[in-house]
Parts: C-alpha cells; structure tokens; sequence
C-alpha cells in the first residue's frame, strides 16, 4: 500500500469519531518542506470532544479492570506494531513536521523505549502496598496505592509529535486511565496515525486512547470535558490559558512548557565535545527543541577556543529535506518570523552574529533557516530572554563557573540544562544548584533518554512531571485505606473512652518526643 493510501486509511480510521459526530468543519495540515498537502482532518467541536471523552469514560472502566498484567500485555502490542513500522512513521513524521528521517526515528526509538518501561514499572510503582500503621494504629493495617483517575487529556505541540505526547499518554494508560489527545493543527496526521496504530494493535481497548483533531477551541473544549486530568505540553502563553480554562471545572493540570536551556563550560572542561554537543543541541530539529541548549556561558579561560569550535562545527551544518540535510525547516511558518526576530533584536543591541557556510539562496524555501551564533549578547536582549526554538546558540563569555550559574539562573524558565567540566564533584555541584528540572553533565538532553527520570521544570517552564515513576504517579490520585486487624481493650476513637487514656498517651508522648530540643 503506498503512503498516500495509508494516510487515507489513517485519516479514515481517526475520522471513526468523526463520522459519529458529523462534524463538517475540516483543516488541512501541510509539508513545510514542499506546501503540499498530507491530509485533511476534522475540527471537532465541543459536541464531538465531549462524545469522545464519554466513549473514554466507558473504556477507562474496562482498561483499568485489566490490571497491570492485562495492560502490559497490550501496552508491549502496542510498542510492538509501532516498531514494526517505525519507517512508515518516520516517513510521516518527516513529511509532516519536516525533520530528516534519522531525527524521525530517534524520536520513535525514544518514544518505545517509554512505552516498555512505563508499563514495565507500572505495576511495582502503583499497586497496593502495605504501609507501616505506627504507634498510634498498632492494631490496624495500613495499604497505599495509586488509582487511576479515568480519562486523561493530552494536548500535544508539534515539534516532536511522537515523543512529547506519547511521555504523557504511555504514563497514562499504563496507570489505568483512557487517554482523549490532541494534537497540534500541525501534526493531525502523525496524531491519528498513533491513534488509528492503537485501534489496530489493541481492538479489544480501542477506545482506551482516541484522539480528537482541530485548533485552540478543540482544546479547549478537551479542558471542558470532565476529563481527570489535562497534560499539556506546549508554549507558556497557551499554558496559561489551559490552566484558566480548566479551572472552570477544578480540572487538574500538568504543565510542560517552553525552555531557553542553558549550557555552562567551565575552566576545564572537554572543549570540543561541549562545542559538538552545544550545535547539535542548539541545532537539531532546527532548534525546535524545548530542551535544545539555547544559551551558553563559557569561562574566559575556554571562550576563545569554544568559539572557535562552534562556529567551525555550524560551518559544515545544511538544512534541507534530503536525507544528508543536518536539519529541516521549521515546522510553522511563523516561527521563522519569532527567530529572524530575535536574531536582528541581538545584532541591534551590538551582538557579533556568525552564520554557517550554507546559502540561503540554495535553501528550497523560507521555511529553511541558517544556522546562526550569536556573540556576546546583552543579557537583557530578548534573544537571551525569551524561547528562540530555531537554530541559533549564543555564547557569552563569563569569569567563571560560579557567574555562569547566576546568568542561567536569571531565567523565568527552567526545563533542562548541561554542565561541560570533567571534575565529577564540580560537575554535579552545578547540575543540582541550576535552576532547572533536568541537568546532564558532559552531554545533552541525555535526562530525556533515560526512563527512570522524570521530565519537567520549574518557573515558567511549567510543572508537574512525565516519565519515571513521578510521571506514573502524576496520571494517579493516592489512596489511601487502613483495615482494623483487631480491637484493642481501649479505643482511642471512641466517647467510651476513659480520661486516664489520653493522660497516658500524652505520657508516652512525653517519654517518646519530649526529649528533642
Ligand atoms: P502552543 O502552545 O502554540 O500549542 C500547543 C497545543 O495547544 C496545540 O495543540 C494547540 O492547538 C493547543 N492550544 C492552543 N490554544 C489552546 C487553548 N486556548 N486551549 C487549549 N489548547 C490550546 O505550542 P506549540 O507551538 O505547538 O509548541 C511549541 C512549544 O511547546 C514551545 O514553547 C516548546 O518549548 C514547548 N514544548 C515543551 C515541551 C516540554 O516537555 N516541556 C516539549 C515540547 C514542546
């Protein structure tokens, strides 16, 4: 079957909610490599959204009765066709967002990788425990364990369509809940595709995760729809407006926002691999990363040789969409328009700006950005403050390790972050007192490639946590339940009580705590 007719059998199969909801409305997502056109989806509105999540509800009953065991079981078909046909994914990925087919599949491999461990662990992390009861409950037994909270929206950005929101809907369903997504208007298809993977791997739980297509107000009406929980990744801006829309209805919110991570390379650090490791990831997927190294501070002693590193190592770089291109366009027109922006913004304020060896005028269209470092920027300027999401990295120069940390840490946002030194203690040091989520030592982004971690930030980076056994806990509500195991002769809970009972346990409490100054 070619791509075109599986995109038609795509868009067909995710339009099973459509056809149900008669929603006559219809967008088109593009190739921003090309203009042309991958697939046409519905914009369901409120109605449709709110029939969705109901038909998840009814799912979320059945999906959490399977236990961890029966979820595993489906979760690993599930992991098992997405492997299966990672290429024709990839290739999807690729035409709708625009990032070069290995991007596409490092992105697909990640997304697995969670997959497995998420229900691997969900189990050992969620189940019932018993809990020690302590002095006061001697008699009873204590358990705790995490329930799932029904369905689960997801509300998904478009710069890594696959990995973003499967860090929410993998942790999700392997807790127990139904999961209603929607993705960005500018990856509908690689959305229903994931949806339309599912129908096809796990029939006997295809409403356990459905997806819903269209702009803002379909989101806003997933915020509306009575779901346990709305996970949003995307930018600050939009965050805000989810967290006022879901609390109309006391809908709790997981937040993943926007980052402009920074990178400190200290007086001894490995200069060419933090130089290697800042391009790629300041640069790969075009800079349309939320945790793409945005900003570094390199101490005086390294600066010069740092500079030099990076600007020959952008030299080599080439956007594109053939399978040798370094990075694609971006994804949304618009975005260009925000880094042009802050690329002109940094050479007013008098930053020296160094570009690639590649001609734009050999770029296929305006989509396609050269890659740009930025020099010594003021540190007021808005390329500095705010999310660039394109490829350009500035490099300042700062005394020391100690000033680098204070300027990262002037943030608002805090996502993620590297440290380049090859002392181990310095190293972690400054990792913990960054501002920041996540912190990798000596390389970049890893914190996302390791399941057991969980995924997040701080300020307005958002907060709440995918991944690891947080980002399980997070799509849960604790419970808790104690069981008398017998009656003791005095109870304590009671009107029948006598006086010298609690004379006597203030006694004990006295003997026990009294002693601590
Ligand atoms: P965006 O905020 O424009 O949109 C995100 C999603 O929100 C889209 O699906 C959009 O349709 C939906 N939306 C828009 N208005 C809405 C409303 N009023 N109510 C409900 N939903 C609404 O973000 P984007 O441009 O798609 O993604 C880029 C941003 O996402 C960047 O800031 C990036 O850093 C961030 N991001 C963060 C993470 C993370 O894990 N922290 C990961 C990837 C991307």
């Amino acid at each position: 079957m070619s791509l075109a007719e599986q995109l038609d059998t795509v868009t067909a199969a995710s339009a099973g909610t459509v056809d149900r909801h008669a929603t006559t409305q219809t967008f088109e997502s593009t190739n921003p490599a090309t203009g042309a056109v991958v697939g046409v989806f519905p914009v369901h509105d409120t109605d449709a959204v709110t029939e969705t999540v109901e038909r998840a509800r009814a799912a979320a009953t059945q999906w959490a009765e399977l236990g961890f065991d029966g979820r595993k079981e489906r979760l690993a078909a599930y992991r098992g066709y997405l492997a299966r046909r990672m290429n024709e994914l990839s290739e999807l990925v690729h035409r709708e967002n625009g990032k070069p087919h290995g991007d596409a599949i490092l992105e697909i491999t990640l997304a697995i990788d969670h997959l497995a461990w998420a229900a691997g662990h969900a189990g050992r992390t969620l189940g019932r425990r018993r809990v020690r009861a302590g002095m006061l409950a001697a008699n009873h037994a204590a358990y705790l364990e995490y329930q799932p909270l029904g369905v689960v929206g997801v509300i998904g950005p478009w710069n890594y369509p696959v990995f973003t929101p499967m860090g929410s809907i993998a942790y999700a369903l392997a807790a127990g809940n139904a999961v209603v997504f929607k993705p960005s208007e500018h990856t509908p298809a690689i959305g229903a595709w994931l949806a339309a993977a599912w129908r096809a791997a796990v029939p006997d739980a295809a409403d356990a995760f459905q997806v819903v297509t269209g702009f803002g107000e379909t989101g806003a009406a997933l915020c509306r729809a009575g779901v346990g929980k709305l996970a949003f990744t995307g930018s600050a801006p939009t965050g805000r407006k989810v967290m006022a829309t879901c609390a109309e209805t006391l809908t709790p919110v997981l937040m993943e926002l926007g980052g402009k991570d920074a990178m400190i390379v200290d007086d001894d650090a490995d200069v060419v691999a933090a130089a290697d490791a800042a391009v790629w990831g300041a640069m790969s997927n075009a800079g349309q990363t939320c945790i793409g190294i945005e900003r570094v501070y390199a101490t005086s002693k390294v600066y010069d040789r740092f500079v030099a590193e990076v600007t020959e190592q952008v030299r080599k770089l080439r956007p594109g969409s053939d399978d040798e291109a370094t990075y694609g366009p971006m994804t949304m027109a618009s975005q260009g328009g925000v880094v042009r922006g802050h690329i002109e913004g940094a050479a007013t304020a008098g930053g020296r700006v160094v570009r690639g060896d590649a001609d734009p005028s050999l770029f296929p269209n305006e989509n396609y950005l050269a890659p740009t470092v930025l020099l010594d920027v003021p540190e007021d300027n808005v390329a500095i403050r705010e999310e660039t999401f394109g490829p350009t990295l500035s490099i300042t120069k700062v005394r020391d390790a100690e000033e680098a940390l204070e300027l990262t840490n002037t943030s608002a946002h805090g996502l993620g972050g590297s440290v380049f030194t090859k002392s181990k203690a310095r190293g972690l040091d400054l990792a913990r007192r960054m501002r920041s989520g996540m912190t990798s030592v000596n390389s970049v982004l890893t914190f996302a490639s390791v399941p057991a971690l969980p995924f997040g930030g701080v300020g307005d980076s958002g907060f709440g946590r995918i991944h690891g056994e947080d980002g399980l806990k997070e799509f849960t509500r604790a419970k808790a339940i104690t069981r008398q195991r017998y009656a003791l002769p005095v109870n304590l809970m009671s009107f029948g009580r006598p006086a010298s009972a609690t004379d006597a346990v203030a006694r004990v409490m006295g003997m026990l705590h009294g002693r601590h100054r």
